[in-house]
């Protein structure tokens, strides 16, 4: 396949993606919901996707003023570039409150920058009990008060959070609202969109105080490659993603291949999109070419992010700057041709083994199971006893 055609067939997937009819291979009933929820979804998702996409326009600025707001109430902000310069400031503030025992909430982001390991190598005790230090993730900083929007599973978690003697809270650098408001759409879509939510669940706004002397907050805000998506125009979009996995669920390649090839706290199709900028390239441009283009997981985002797409560009672009395994290139060329070929599909097994033993070079082929016989043979065959 040449760029041209590569183009074109890549435009002919858009093409396929924007058509309004969607096959559901999902057993979730989100959508019904948020029907039920909302009087009109699209409005209500076009609102979240404004909101967050022009926080992403306007990081650099918003950030400064969120950090504005929060140290005038007093307090502390950490910019930290990636997860070993958060655990070095981490460790600094622990030592220096004199902290041992530690009460970390776990979230999805705490695995992501290694908090649970960190414990258990450090001189650290994980205390769950404790309210010396509470380590918690936020669901979102708000840039025009400096607060911070929690979300608790208990009223007893909420306790524990809001009265511990030193406050950690651990939040992503795309992670923000401009207002307190805005919460609210937020919050109706995470409780219909989020896996794993349980009900019911507890919601408060956080703001440090100037006049508490005993109040010790410490914010630490994570770039972990991030800024790499950021940079990156075809793909930015992809920051506004607010992780509640819907499109997890609703992805007829993730139900297949779970989370195991990710090897990592990202999964996903929107994984596919960002994994290979905020890791590396090498290790994970392989995803993107493991999505069949359906399109569920763009129709089913509270926040219309077009993933599919986004990983149609990272596709294009990986094939443009040859980043792509010659043997890749091969395989794909050879597929192509068999594809389109009737003849080519009606050869044999073993011929069909042979030639995907020759292009992969792998001998995983011989586990593959082809029909004994095509679906045009199988067709005819049963036209034929008619
Ligand atoms: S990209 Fe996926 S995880 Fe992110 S907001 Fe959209 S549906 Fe949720």
């Amino acid at each position: 396949m040449n760029t041209n055609s590569y183009k074109e067939f890549l435009a002919n997937c858009k093409k396929e993606i924007s058509k309004e009819k969607k096959f559901d291979f999902s057993d979730s009933n989100f959508e019904y919901i948020a029907a039920d929820v909302f009087r009109n979804v699209e409005k209500i998702k076009q609102i979240a996707s404004n909101i967050r996409y022009k926080f992403i326009n306007s990081i650099d600025d918003s950030l400064i003023s969120f950090d504005k707001h929060f140290s005038e109430n007093g307090g502390n902000i950490h910019w930290c570039i990636a997860y070993d310069d958060f655990l070095s400031k981490l460790d600094k503030v622990l030592i220096k409150n004199k902290i041992k025992k530690i009460n970390l909430y776990t979230s999805s982001f705490s695995d992501e920058l290694g908090i649970s390991s960190f414990i258990k190598e450090n001189d650290y005790k994980a205390e769950p009990e404790s309210s010396d230090c509470v380590i918690f993730t936020p669901e979102f900083g708000i840039v025009n008060t400096g607060s911070l929007f929690l979300n608790f599973s208990s009223a007893y978690d909420m306790e524990m959070v809001l009265n511990g003697s030193l406050k950690i809270f651990i939040l992503p650098i795309s992670d923000f609202l401009f207002k307190p408001e805005e919460t609210e759409i937020f919050s109706h879509l995470y409780s219909i969109y989020k896996d794993g939510t349980k009900f019911p669940y507890i919601t408060s706004m956080f703001t440090p105080s100037p006049v508490d002397k005993n109040s010790n907050v410490h914010l630490f805000l994570i770039d972990n490659g991030r800024s790499n998506v950021l940079e990156n125009q075809r793909i930015r979009r992809a920051l506004t993603c607010i992780s509640c996995g819907a499109c997890k669920r609703v992805c007829p390649v993730y139900k297949i291949i779970g989370d195991k090839p990710y090897d990592n706290v990202f999964t996903g199709p929107i994984a596919n999109v960002i994994l290979p900028f905020i890791e590396n390239i090498e290790n994970y441009k392989h995803l993107c070419f493991t999505c069949t283009s359906c399109g569920n997981c763009s129709s089913v985002c509270p926040v219309k992010i077009p993933v599919s797409e986004l990983i149609l560009a990272n596709r294009n672009y990986f094939f443009e700057n040859r980043m792509m395994d010659i043997k890749d290139v091969r395989f794909a060329n050879s597929v192509g041709k068999m594809l389109v070929s009737r003849k080519s599909l009606n050869k044999k097994r073993w011929m069909k083994v042979l030639r995907l033993k020759y292009f992969t070079n792998s001998q995983a082929v011989n586990e593959y199971s082809f029909s004994k016989s095509t679906f045009n043979q199988q067709f005819i065959a049963q036209f034929n006893d008619k």
